[in-house]
């Protein structure tokens, strides 16, 4: 028989906490949070590159458009 009662810590080893039993999650609340706030930084940086790139694109694109053909 598998012991459910196995007492779980946070995954994140600075934080260690005791997860309360049938937690779902890997993380602690904060951690939790934390990790949703970063991810939303990363995506945030990651929209920035991805616009940036995009509107080189645009650049070449137009480009190739805008020449003559040979
Ligand atoms: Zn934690």
């Amino acid at each position: 028989m598998k012991d459910d009662n196995e007492i779980r810590v946070c995954k994140n080893k600075k934080c260690q906490k005791v997860l309360p039993s049938g937690y779902k999650h890997k993380y602690c609340e904060a951690c939790r949070n934390q990790h949703a706030q970063t991810a939303k930084n990363v995506l945030k940086g990651i929209g920035a590159g991805v616009g940036a790139v995009a509107s080189v694109a645009v650049v070449i694109v137009t480009g190739g458009k805008i020449n003559p053909k040979k």
